[in-house]
């Protein structure tokens, strides 16, 4: 599907203001909202489409990127959204948007069995995180421990919310289903609107008494270590989703996730080219000249010996098959390797004795080359970067 223009989708003028833009958003959401289109693909993709708008409109930064350069703006543009490949999944919206629809968190689809009205659970807001990794740790996968302040469940009354086990009631307002009717005269004649239920929160049922110390929400702030499983091979950029490691929903709620951002540090010794990793080799001229062994460094950090053959052409490159990195998760294939680019080292003072054995070959056409060579290496080197 083309990507539409983003004011279009949002039916706003190039020059509207935050405020017209999130208006324009919030009417677009509230009418494609997945709760009140169950099992609509058109309006799902309606909805994430104006979310993806509404991201970059609302940010002065984006918004000037977005004018300036399109769908193709720098940093990787538009079109890969900042949460992956899969673009917007329906949790990045509510957790980002959350206050768009008034709400810290929000809800987490329909809860009840067959024959109960479909009353709603809270569901907790995500988290993110950001995470550095060095190559050697992409190389192997990691594990990472975190200490996260985050809404945990009560302690005093195990997330229920109601005080010394004072159980719940039926909410008097909805009588338990969760909605209320609003009933209204337009123009049209009598209009009827569904709405959450402003008393219980569309949970259809209130505490009895609030338990003081979580005032009633079944959540306070508090610590988690969690451990977080990076498998090997990921990129800078990537966002791996932790579920249910989030803020805890009110009132025993669902858990939000946990949003992790991948950084990988630039390496000292390899320049990465996704499962590739470039080493510049630089031999002293004997070596090139005359052949040898040198050793290359390998992310397990042992090393390599490599044989270099006499007469190996500065620009040339070898391939250690299987010495980079491994697909993540199956995506690309089995196990990158590490290419080893050669240059060659000219000196830039020489002593006297070292100046007047160069100078002895001069003269010698063995030491000039030709065209065969010079086109050799030009080859090479181009092949590098196709
Ligand atoms: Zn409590
Ligand atoms: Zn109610």
């Amino acid at each position: 599907m083309a990507k539409r223009d983003y004011y279009e989708v949002l039916g706003v003028s190039k020059d509207a203001s935050d405020a017209e833009i999130k208006k324009a958003y919030r009417k677009l959401a509230i009418k494609y909202h997945p709760d009140r289109n169950p099992g609509d693909k058109e309006a799902e993709e309606k909805f994430k489409e104006a979310a993806e708008a509404y991201d970059v409109l609302h940010d002065p930064q984006k918004r000037q990127q977005y004018d300036q350069f399109g769908f193709n703006a720098p940093g990787g543009g538009f079109n890969g959204s900042p949460f992956g490949a899969g673009g917007f999944s329906m949790d990045d919206i509510f957790s980002m948007f959350g206050d768009v629809f008034g709400g810290r968190g929000g809800f987490g689809g329909f809860s009840g069995g067959s024959g109960h009205a479909q009353t709603r659970k809270y569901r907790g807001s995500d988290l993110r995180l950001k995470v550095k990794l060095t190559l050697q740790e992409v190389a192997t996968g990691v594990t990472k421990k975190f200490k996260v302040r985050k809404d945990v469940a009560c302690p005093d009354c195990h997330g229920t919310g109601a005080k010394n086990g004072a159980g719940v009631e039926t909410c008097p307002n909805c009588h338990g289903s969760g909605v209320e009717i609003r009933t209204q005269q337009s123009i049209f004649g009598m209009m009827q609107t569904q709405t959450t239920c402003h008393v219980c929160g569309g949970e259809g049922t209130i505490v009895k008494e609030k338990c003081p110390k979580c005032g009633g929400d079944g959540v306070v702030k508090g610590d988690e270590v969690v451990e977080i499983n990076i498998p090997a091979g990921v990129e800078d950029g990537m966002v791996l989703n932790v579920p249910g490691k989030g803020n805890a929903g009110k009132h025993n709620g669902i858990n939000g996730d946990i949003k992790v951002y991948i950084e990988v540090e630039n390496s000292d010794i390899f320049i990465r080219d996704k499962q590739d990793l470039i080493y510049n080799l630089l031999l002293d001229i004997p070596t090139a000249v005359l052949g040898g062994t040198v050793e290359i460094p390998t992310l397990d950090g042992k090393s390599t010996k490599i044989k270099i053959e006499p007469g190996t052409q500065p620009g040339k490159t070898l391939r250690l098959r299987g010495k980079g990195l491994p697909a993540v998760n199956g995506y690309g294939y089995g196990v990158g390797d590490i290419i080893v680019q050669i240059s060659v080292y000219i000196p830039k003072t020489l002593s006297h004795e070292e100046k007047k054995a160069i100078e002895s070959f001069r003269n010698s056409d063995n030491f000039k080359g030709d065209n065969s060579t010079k086109e050799t290496i030009f080859q090479k080197f181009r092949n590098l970067f196709n």
